[in-house]
């Protein structure tokens, strides 16, 4: 606990590095790590110390200037649900297993669909956004071919359109599927990687011209290359009227819905068929945790199998076995996180991290702008933020690197139409324009420099 604490004091007054590149080789070396495993007895003072060490190089999301990746600087309250989750580690397939953390599982799956809202739908939690959204291209597909989960599919004979900005689980999704990646048929986008719904029709006559019959359409909201959302309601009437299922992946950005200054980035989700959304993202809970939502749940119910046990007149359901709903079997108890985040935040607390994180990227754009040298290909939509200094791509990724390796700052990079940027998401609440103007400064400074 006091190695916890001073990591959290560390990150928290921005004191030392944010990202520790030493390779595993050298981690492995100084943790002693052979020896341990062959002689055990770590504990006291060796375990502090261990502890001490690993967290010190680990990246620091903790820490005002970690700018990198989509993933939640967890409330404590949800690292609390994992240690409890870790000492009691019940189940979660079935009831019996884990009647509190079912119950719990069932009250944020609610809470989730009143979002949308979808107060007649359902759901459940999965470990990861890639599995949610399998598991709703799975719900598409047997919705489409109802034979699929028994006999197969033949090959070349489905589709699933998709925009290229996509994330790549969409498209793993499809290939684990058996559909094969050819399958996924690209809907055309703008420069930012918007889907452009005059392409929509054009998508679906590709998809039959090659003989494929469409399961679904993915949009999303919003992507993780530029953080921009697809146009959901124009996506979502185009599917009903052709009856395509249409899901959205909105793992990053459905947090969007909690708040009536963002739901308009939003609007048209509740035409949707089924939504991922990961709670590990906006949500402040500790990895994983997320969520597959079904407006209609006789669909969800036939995902994994054709006799739909939701139906069951045996099962009761206040007492519901959750595996015929998910993947996975074994899961940990993802609703305890969420909710304990909840409990400590409010629902008005979760909004107000998710508005206060897109405020402050629009914030941060202004500024990056107005300096010379820096450009912004797209206007932030949410709390990811592209940006490049110069004109060269090569120099992006050398800025990038250099800044890591002295641990100052850590980005993430992207490509969008060609050119590389660098790319930063707001999740920390305690990155302050100071920090970015600093980043700014620093980075002119590296580009100043020959490389070493
Ligand atoms: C992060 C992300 C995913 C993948 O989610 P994991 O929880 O990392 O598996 C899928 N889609 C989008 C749009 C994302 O941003």
């Amino acid at each position: 606990m006091a190695a916890l604490v001073e990591y959290l004091d560390t990150c928290a007054a921005g004191r030392g590095r944010v990202v520790d590149l030493t390779p595993v080789s050298a981690h492995l070396a100084s943790f002693d790590v052979d020896r341990w495993i062959a002689t055990g007895g770590m504990e006291g003072a060796a375990l502090g110390a261990f502890l001490a060490a690993y967290l010190e190089r680990s990246t620091k999301l903790h820490h005002p200037r970690f700018l990198a990746h989509q993933v939640a600087v967890p409330h404590p309250y949800a690292a609390l649900a994992d240690l409890v989750a870790g000492i009691t580690n019940n189940g979660m397939a079935v009831f019996e297993m884990g009647p509190p953390a079912v119950a719990l599982e069932r009250a944020m799956v609610r809470w989730l669909l009143a979002q949308v809202p979808w107060p007649d739908g359902s759901g459940v939690l999965t470990h990861g956004g890639s599995l949610a959204n399998l598991t709703a291209l799975l719900c598409a597909r047997a919705r489409a071919n109802s034979n699929a989960w028994r006999q197969g599919v033949a090959a070349r004979s489905l589709a699933v359109l998709a925009p290229a900005s996509c994330h790549y689980s969409t498209a793993r999704a499809v290939a684990v599927m058996g559909l094969g990646t050819d399958a996924v048929i690209p809907i055309g986008t703008d420069a930012a990687g918007r889907i452009e719904p005059a392409d929509l029709a054009g998508a679906l006559r590709r998809a039959r011209g090659e003989g494929r019959r469409p399961i679904a359409v993915v949009a999303n909201a919003c992507t993780t290359s530029a953080g921009v959302y697809d146009p959901l309601r124009a996506v979502g009437e185009f599917c009903q009227r052709e009856g395509i299922w249409f899901h959205v992946d909105g793992c990053h950005g459905a947090g969007a819905m909690l708040s009536p200054a963002l739901r308009a980035r939003v609007d048209g989700i509740d035409l949707a068929d089924s939504i991922a959304w990961d709670a590990h993202k906006m949500l402040r809970t500790s990895a994983l945790c997320a969520a597959v939502l079904f407006r209609d749940p006789r669909a969800a119910a036939q995902t994994f199998q054709q006799q739909a046990v939701y139906f069951d007149e045996s099962q009761d359901q206040d007492r519901p076995n959750l595996f015929p709903l998910a993947l996975e079997c074994t899961k940990t108890s993802l609703g305890l996180k969420l909710f304990l985040v909840l409990a400590a935040l409010g629902e008005g607390g979760l909004r107000a991290h998710v508005e206060g994180a897109c405020r402050r990227t629009a914030e941060f754009h202004r500024i990056i702008v107005a300096r010379p040298g820096f450009q912004c290909p797209v206007e932030p939509e949410a709390n990811i933020l592209c940006f490049r200094y110069g004109t060269q791509n090569g120099e992006q990724e050398r800025i990038r690197q250099a800044l890591m390796a002295e641990g100052s700052f850590y980005l993430s990079s992207t490509m969008l139409e060609g050119l590389r940027y660098l790319r930063m998401v707001v999740m920390n609440d305690h990155t302050t324009e100071a920090h970015i103007v600093a980043l700014l400064t620093r980075i002119e400074q590296l580009a100043g420099k020959p490389a070493s």
